[in-house]
């Protein structure tokens, strides 16, 4: 069971990431939590480069960089764990490129989702969980962490703005793969809601 997480900066992914895991290990389950950029040796160098680079990465070569993240993740960690009947929950992934890269540094979408279907030979996660914020709420929230507020300040709100919309885009267009959820309810309402969802595979 591949569950992914998806949603802005500061929406609570890795906070309901770690509630979900939590509940299903406390049924005797195997997970694998892990996260992109930087769920392996390799991603945590390729992740530096990428959120951490001095200077301006060009669009492509910033998607070329997280799709190479993902190509190795994937292949050496969650087809693995897959294999062994784990289940897997990872932080971000391709919906993540798509709204990033093809969205909002205009890549386009089409382009940006066949280059990780590429780069994950295919593989898509049976649910997703969009963690929906507006981006207004996500700067409060993300004022208390200078380092990600920073960054979030130095991206234009209409980058945000196109990415939030491209997720929402993308969770309609597969109503069956995703859960949207409401980011700004209580984090015990979001974690039911998530848990209801993921119990229907199990
Ligand atoms: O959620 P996490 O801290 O792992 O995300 C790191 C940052 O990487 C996010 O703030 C997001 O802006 C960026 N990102 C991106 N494109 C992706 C994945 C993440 O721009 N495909």
């Amino acid at each position: 069971l591949f569950i992914t997480l998806e949603g802005g900066d500061g929406s609570g992914k890795s906070t309901q990431a770690r509630l979900l895991t939590e509940w299903l290990e406390g049924q005797g389950r195997n997970v694998l939590r892990t996260r992109e950029p930087g769920g392996t040796d390799v991603g945590v160098e390729i992740r530096e480069i990428v959120l951490h680079h001095r200077g301006d990465i060009a669009p492509r070569a910033e998607a070329l960089l997280y799709a190479a993240d993902r190509a190795h993740h994937i292949a050496t960690k969650v087809r693995p764990a897959l294999a062994a009947g784990d289940i897997v929950i990872q932080d971000r992934y391709l919906d993540s490129s798509v709204a990033y890269q093809g969205a909002g540094r205009v890549l386009g979408r089409d382009e940006v989702r066949d280059l990780s279907l590429w780069a994950a030979e295919g593989l898509l996660p049976d649910v997703t969980i969009l963690l929906d914020l507006d981006e207004t709420v996500a700067r409060g929230r993300l004022d208390a962490d200078n380092k990600r507020f920073d960054r979030l300040e130095a991206e234009k709100n209409e980058f945000h703005a196109r990415v939030r919309a491209a997720f929402l885009d993308l969770a309609a267009a597969e109503p069956d793969r995703f859960l949207v959820v409401d980011a700004t309810a209580a984090v015990d309402t979001i974690a039911d809601a998530i848990r209801a969802r993921v119990a229907r595979l199990l």
